[in-house]
């Protein structure tokens, strides 16, 4: 541990040698690291500060206590995992983290920029100011056995944790106990902050918060992902920045049959809008993704449509092209209110993030953490569930899950050909940020199904949260110890990433946060899941309580 440690002190030191942004990206060697595994790094003939080896006995310390923590952090994942909880609807979950932390001696503001199902958690005080976030919703009908290698709803057809978002607070929190202690002990100065990530698969908050200035006295931003390793990147990152978008249009019935000429149909703006989309596709660029749903297609076939209603997602790699893809959209909707003879809504913005770009002093921090912590020790019921997994989905390779740091810290993508998004995009444009990957989910699934949200009440999860709570824990004692980490991530983002770049946000001054969505789905399937609800006074886990074998795999090919 001290000579890792002293590795950590070496990487500092090299980057305040050598100008930020000419310092080539390091490259690692991704030994096989773990808790009892020496580190490969060779001994170093410079004698540790006292204040380095104090750092890493807080740091081993936090290692031991976030391990003693283990059931605490069950319970949370498998707790937030039955509640299943879609954006903006996320009251149980809300609920249940407000009573943890309170309990845990957080102060808690809640309702926090306009939104119900939101908060932000305080304790300590002074400098620096550490939020640590980590998104809440679920996945629309992606509800799922845990522990079962194939497709079986808990309740058909509802939602679920089918990306993982159930796991990240736990994360957070147990880290935040482990450090908290520590902190109160030592007489260290700093306060630690904690927030959801709301409704993020709407990408409906996060911008919010920075319009409300929740973030404007943070230092640093620590954010945590569910992904199927321990990982960390800086830099402009793959994938997309977006903006949400709903075009409604009002027409005027009539008798479809008798009268029909009377009529005005708002459903055929809708179908011509999206004619005139995926025309103008072709002409798009590569890096662009876009696409729709219709929300609102009329009532029934003999009544003229007065109303309908699509629903875009327009995503692109940088502010300036999303702001065009927008226009276009625009055009595009005014161009078919014309051709159907119907009015166009004034539109609603529903959601909007910024493409992502990630700290670098605090990314490389980060990952001399992650190198000390390794992967956890997967059990052969583990990698069972995953390979049963992998070949459920015809998958080519059934590898299972990783045992050694595939990536490497990451640095920033060349030739991003776009991808998803998360609205953690605004807060990096705002404060010096990174996310943190840790291993509770299997891979090679498809996202956004429920495949993915098999691992996330299992010991895959658990183990996950664990060694990311782990790494989380070092992380914000280096911050709240080092204070020339905290500067260095702030010339970064002021002379590198900001120089030419400055945040403005998406959002319109009349946009408010979208808390209608999702209310009516919640309220169709919420009495039902109730039922599923973890009771952990009762049972250990939730699988326990479902009554699955872990892991239930199919015997033979014959399926
Ligand atoms: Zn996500």
């Amino acid at each position: 541990m001290p000579r890792t440690g002293l590795i950590a002190l070496m990487m500092a030191a090299a980057l305040i040698a050598v100008p930020l942004a000419q310092k080539p990206a390091p490259t690692f060697v991704a030994s096989k690291p773990s808790a009892a595994t020496p580190s490969s790094a060779k001994p170093s003939s410079a004698k540790p500060s006292a204040a380095t080896v104090k750092l890493d006995a807080l740091k081993k310390e936090a290692l031991a206590d976030v391990e003693s923590r283990g059931q605490f952090s069950q319970q949370m994942v498998d707790q937030i995992f039955s509640f299943g909880e879609l954006g903006f609807q996320e009251f149980e979950t809300n609920r249940y983290l407000i009573d943890i932390l309170k309990k845990n001696g957080f102060a808690v503001q809640e309702g926090i920029a306009g939104i119900p199902t939101s908060f932000m958690a305080t304790w300590g005080s002074g400098k620096p100011v550490i939020a640590l976030g980590s998104d809440i919703d679920c996945i629309p009908q992606a509800s799922q056995k845990p522990g079962v290698a194939w497709h079986d709803p808990i309740i058909e057809g509802a939602p679920g944790h089918g990306e993982g978002h159930n796991s990240g607070q736990a994360v957070n929190i147990t880290a935040a106990i482990a450090v908290k202690k520590i902190m109160e002990r030592e007489g260290l100065s700093g306060t630690i902050r904690i927030w959801p990530g709301t409704a993020e698969e709407l990408v409906g908050t996060k911008a919010y918060y920075i319009r409300a200035g929740l973030f404007k006295d943070v230092d640093i931003a620590l954010f945590t992902h569910v992904g199927s390793d321990l990982g960390v990147s800086w830099g402009a990152g793959s994938g997309t920045g977006l903006v949400s978008v709903q075009y409604s249009f009002v027409g005027e019935t009539a008798h479809a049959a008798g009268s029909p000429w009377r009529g005005r149909s708002a459903l055929d703006a809708v179908e011509l809008m999206d004619i005139g989309w995926n025309f103008r596709r072709e002409h798009l660029r590569l890096s662009q993704r876009s696409h729709s749903v219709v929300v609102d297609g009329g009532d029934q076939p003999n009544v003229v449509p007065r109303t309908a209603s699509i629903w875009y997602y327009f995503r692109e790699i940088d502010f300036a092209h999303i702001k065009e893809m927008w226009e276009t959209g625009d055009t595009i909707a005014k161009a078919a209110a014309m051709m159907a003879g119907v009015e166009l809504q004034p539109t609603k913005v529903l959601g909007s993030a910024w493409p992502q770009h990630m700290n670098k002093v605090v990314a490389e921090t980060t990952w001399a953490n992650i190198q000390q912590v390794g992967l956890p020790k997967w059990s052969d019921e583990d990698q069972q569930l995953a390979k049963a997994l992998q070949k459920e989905l015809k998958n080519p390779r059934q590898e299972g899950l990783p045992t050694e740091l595939r990536d490497g810290l990451q640095g920033p993508v060349q030739n991003n050909t776009g991808g998803g998004s998360d609205d953690i995009g605004d807060i990096s444009w705002n404060v010096p940020t990174v996310t943190l990957r840790y291993p509770s989910n299997i891979p090679g699934l498809p996202g956004h199904n429920w495949a993915n949200a098999i691992s996330m009440a299992t010991p895959i999860a658990h183990k996950g949260v664990t060694a990311g709570a782990k790494v989380q824990a070092m992380t914000i004692l280096d911050l709240v110890s080092r204070p020339e980490l905290v500067e260095q991530a702030w010339v970064y983002f002021r002379d590198v990433q900001t120089k030419d770049t400055k945040y403005e946000p998406l959002l319109r001054a009349q946009d408010q946060p979208a808390i209608w969505l999702n209310k009516a789905i919640m309220e169709k399937y919420r009495p039902e899941m109730k039922k599923y609800y973890y009771d952990p006074s009762r049972y250990k886990t939730y699988l326990d309580q479902l009554g699955i074998k872990y892991p239930t795999v199919r015997v033979g090919g014959s399926q």
